[in-house]
């Protein structure tokens, strides 16, 4: 269950085509690992230049083997592409820069929503175990399992974020699940990560201007998703069956003919809420991708298909 949101980017046919571009380094998921080799957490603590090898502990985790072709953590056993780890030692050896590394919006948030439902598999699980206490102890047992929010946003409130695949404007702050919260007194923006995208939701690529016609819209535009029909994530089942449902999206998928006179529908697509949202911000879903044309120069940098 927990591994079913992210689950296809583990897959043979996705590696593979990020390992067939000219330069993998650019691809978001690796540039997305560089960021995270940047940070103090992931200083070596061995490093031997001589051998070109290092190794790595986080706290809680064993300690990381790692050349410039290996390493074993679990990133690079389930990948086999570079791993943060490759990256830091890369970079300790001059051989590899990771100063211009820039961490965008569209980076940050797949970082932000990762941690997200990883949070939520924690916090469901730490739930449970206050349950088994309870029913130990003969305590009044716990009322429906709730999930968590955190205070880093998905994106800004008030915009779209520009580098985000497709354009979410601030209508969809409550299917993105941002959300204002008075604490003591202050207001706040909190995350959280019921997605509620639902039936007759359209989502263009391209942000929308006021006063520009259509006709215009239709030479940038790339793709449309319009949602049929949908059902919100929750929190199904009680006690030590309860689980998070990542939610469904069923959505039609339109783009614009040759000409770039109107768009046309081209299919259908059924995701989790959890996959969808992860796709508004990178474009990557091998489900969406075989309705996207294959070159992107100025946009959608990263994308492999
Ligand atoms: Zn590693």
């Amino acid at each position: 269950m927990s591994d079913n949101h992210q689950g296809w980017r583990y897959k043979k046919e996705y590696l593979d085509g990020i390992e067939a571009l000219e330069n993998i380094h650019l691809h978001d998921e690796q540039i997305g690992r560089q960021i995270r080799a940047k940070s103090k957490k992931c200083t070596p603590w061995k490093l031997d230049k001589a051998q070109q090898s290092a190794e790595f502990q986080d706290p809680g985790y064993p300690v990381y083997k790692t050349t410039l072709d290996v390493c074993t953590c679990k990133d690079f056993v389930l990948r086999r592409l570079p791993c943060k780890h490759m990256y830091r030692l890369a970079y300790e050896l001059g051989l590899f820069s990771l100063d211009n590394i820039q961490s965008s919006d569209a980076c940050r948030a797949v970082e932000i929503f990762d941690y997200l439902l990883k949070l939520q598999d924690d916090w469901i699980a730490r739930q449970k175990e206050i349950l088994r206490e309870k029913i130990e102890k003969n305590d009044p047992p716990t009322k429906k399992f709730s999930l968590k929010r955190q205070n880093s946003l998905l994106r800004e409130p008030l915009h779209y974020a520009k580098d985000w695949f497709f354009c979410v404007p601030q209508y969809f702050n409550d299917a993105l699940d941002i959300a204002l919260f008075s604490i003591e007194g202050e207001h706040r923006w909190s995350q959280g990560s019921t997605f509620s995208f639902s039936a007759g939701d359209s989502i263009y690529d391209i942000p929308f201007e006021a006063g520009r016609p259509w006709s215009e819209d239709l030479k940038t535009l790339n793709i449309c998703l319009e949602i049929e029909k949908a059902s919100p994530v929750d929190v199904l089942g009680e006690g030590d069956d309860a689980y998070r449902f990542p939610g469904s999206v069923e959505c039609t998928v339109f783009t614009p003919d040759e000409n770039r006179q109107s768009i046309v529908a081209r299919g259908q697509v059924t995701m989790t809420q959890d996959e969808f949202v992860r796709m508004l911000i990178t474009g990557a879903n091998e489900k969406i991708s075989p309705f996207l044309p294959t070159k992107f120069d100025a946009k959608g940098q990263g994308l492999l298909f």
